[in-house]
């Protein structure tokens, strides 16, 4: 494991910045956490409230064991330690979205303990970031400034949805790295289906911790931005963070421990409050929720249930497919991505399994990774919703493979199958896009450009060796891009010689 500090730069030298961050995600479970109120989407303002999310006199809270589960099911996704005993506690502070007056999570004892995740670069380049804990809490309701021009409005509606707080140690040196082990994060829950990893709806936000030094001094004070819902603001908040505290520490300031907002319109991040002490909150246990106790059967039963995790997956692509490390992790980022290439390699009649040939793989992987998903980007589509199946996919790469048309020449066919939703045989076979193979062929056409280039020929005799590309192309371009450049190669090589 390498570990390359990312540097930035000030007016008077390198500054290395460390981030550690929290992230909040909405357990997918019917019901909240404490109440059988729905946790439904998009539902009309208050229709799903929980009386005991309400804050009405008397109601006792039932823990949602589904609740619980899914915790452990993501801890067990992380390599997390799985707590036998955890415990609830009442953070109490007023704010009018919440009713009862405290937010019941885990302070002292959470459900689950340290794990990992590891990242990768595009470079190859690979980390670990550990994971501190992971504790369940309520959510709270939201209040809605913008529908009146005096009154605030209250929507219950999240109040009480069970979140997971996912807490990372400081291990991060960059915003590419905190972006990277997000996205790692997000597609793990994905995975396990305990979190539907939905930015936009809120089900996934994250608070990042940021500070700066300079090499080889002791870590700075930090401030952490809170509720960052999107991976873009995540990394403007951290850059902009970074150039601010080392601007205020060059200009011979002090940072403050605090808590800061981020302001999507400018890019910029802005004071919210001084870091508050635990005390503030007057942590205690809540009375009504007795310890949560564990057994190895429930963990064990729970385990029996994941499945096969994104990085096994990848370690099985790499091992089985030949795929390199990369490649292996873009095919895996979801089940539905690696699915649609296992089916598409089991459609390829190239690839021949385990222990063969892996380059049907490889060009299969690449064909996915570039052309499929730039269209898939570009039409903002996710891959279950494809216009070109892994078996089509396959019929092209298969088309490329047997040498009937080359790599340049499917680039052109692709979007038309996307676009006309045709096979690629069926539009090889319109267009007469068939690659000529034919020795003859070939010969009588560079013969014909030799000639048309005699000067050319002669300098390339001469001497002037870079000239070999021009004939290459003007025989492809004679012969529409059908030419199979190895053959064309060829013959020039050996005419050219004279
Ligand atoms: P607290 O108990 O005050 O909330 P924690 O130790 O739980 O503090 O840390 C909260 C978050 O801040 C964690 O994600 C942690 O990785 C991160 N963090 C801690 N120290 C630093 C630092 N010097 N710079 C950046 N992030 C930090
Ligand atoms: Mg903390």
């Amino acid at each position: 494991m390498t570990q390359k500090r990312f540097m930035y730069q000030g007016n008077t030298g390198h500054w290395e910045v460390v981030i550690g961050l929290e992230v909040h995600a909405q357990v997918t479970s019917q019901a909240k956490l404490f109440a059988r109120a729905s946790t439904k989407f998009g539902s009309e303002p208050n229709a799903n409230v929980g009386l005991l999310d309400a804050g009405l006199p008397g109601m006792l809270p039932v823990i949602n064991q589904e609740c619980i589960a899914q915790a452990v099911k993501t801890g067990l996704g992380f390599g997390g330690q799985i707590n036998l005993y955890s415990q609830f506690d009442r953070k109490n502070y007023f704010y009018p979205d919440l009713p009862l007056g405290y937010q019941i999570t885990q302070h002292y004892h959470p459900i689950v303990g340290e794990g990992a995740l590891p990242i990768e670069f595009e470079d190859g380049r690979q980390k670990e970031v550990r994971i501190e804990r992971l504790h369940l809490e309520t959510d709270a309701g939201k209040s809605i400034h913008d529908q009146h021009p005096e009154k605030t409005y209250v929507d219950l509606n999240r109040a009480g949805v069970a979140l997971m707080e996912i807490v990372t140690k400081p291990d991060m040196h960059s915003a590419e790295e905190a972006a990277l082990f997000f996205t790692k994060l997000r597609n793990l829950v994905r995975y396990l289906g305990t979190c539907d990893g939905n930015m936009e709806q809120g089900s996934m936000r994250a608070d990042v911790n940021v500070s700066v030094n300079r090499p080889g001094e002791d870590w700075g004070t930090r401030c952490e931005v809170k509720n960052l819902n999107s991976i873009r603001f995540m990394t403007q908040a951290i850059h902009f963070e970074a150039a601010r505290q080392i601007e205020v520490l060059e200009n011979g300031g002090e940072i403050i421990q605090e808590t800061r907002l981020f302001d999507p319109n400018k890019g910029e991040t802005r004071p919210m409050r001084s870091k508050e002490d635990a005390q503030d909150y007057r942590y205690l246990p809540d009375p009504d929720l007795p310890p949560l106790r564990l057994d190895d059967v429930f963990v064990e039963e729970i385990r029996k249930t994941l499945p096969e995790l994104p990085h096994d997956k990848k370690a099985r692509f790499v091992a089985d497919f030949g795929l390199p490390s990369y490649d292996a992790e873009v095919l895996t980022q979801s089940r539905d991505i690696a699915d649609y290439y296992e089916a598409g390699l089991e459609a390829l009649p190239s690839w021949k399994g385990k222990g063969s040939d892996t380059k049907p793989a490889k060009i299969l992987a690449n064909w996915a990774i570039s052309e499929l998903f730039a269209l898939l980007n570009k039409e903002d589509l996710t891959i279950s919703e494809s216009k070109v199946s892994a078996k089509s996919l396959a019929e092209l790469v298969e088309l490329i493979l047997s040498g009937t048309i080359s790599g340049k020449i499917a680039k052109d066919v692709f979007p038309i199958m996307w676009a006309e939703g045709k096979s690629a045989d069926q539009i090889v076979e319109e267009k007469g896009l068939k690659q000529v193979s034919d020795t003859g062929a070939i010969e009588a056409e560079v013969e014909k450009i030799m000639a048309q280039h005699a000067d050319k020929v002669q300098e390339y005799r001469a001497g002037k060796e870079k000239l070999f590309g021009f004939f290459v192309g003007q025989v492809m371009k004679a012969m529409a891009g059908k030419a199979n450049p190895g053959v064309v190669n060829q013959v020039i090589q050996d005419k050219l010689k004279g």
